[in-house]
């Protein structure tokens, strides 16, 4: 057997490209993570798969494959901050109570005026 390589071109057919990028550390998500002072307030668990975080104030589902960095990462985004702000401000129904009131102030000196105010017929003028 003599194998001399001699430009024959002989390649072996690898049909697997990327064997290489298969991490075996992906995280998962830990339900511990929820006890955490700086994800409890809006870490949920993910109905996508136990691969994702839920993220209850944007509503979004995060990639945990780096785990709390991940996490880290979301909290400390532009758009987490905001709206984390507009949860934790909700205005309520009640908040301008003194609007309502005034407009049916108005509304009641605004009959009262009319019915205790009928047109004073001129009487004492139209006598030819
Ligand atoms: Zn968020």
């Amino acid at each position: 057997m003599s194998s001399d390589t001699s430009g024959s071109g002989y390649e072996t057919p690898t049909g697997v490209p990327s064997k290489k990028q298969k991490r075996k550390y992906s995280q998962k998500y830990s339900k511990s993570w929820e006890n955490d002072e700086e994800f409890k307030k809006w870490l949920k668990s993910s109905k996508k798969s136990a691969n994702f975080a839920y993220c209850g104030v944007c509503k979004v589902d995060l990639t945990i494959q780096a785990g709390k960095t991940d996490l880290r990462k979301h909290a400390n985004s532009k758009k987490h901050k905001e709206n984390c702000v507009v949860v934790s401000r909700q205005p309520s129904v009640f908040d301008m109570p003194g609007s309502i009131r005034k407009q049916k102030e108005t509304d009641a000196v605004k009959t009262g005026q009319a019915s205790q105010a009928p047109t004073p017929l001129p009487d004492s003028v139209a006598v030819p």
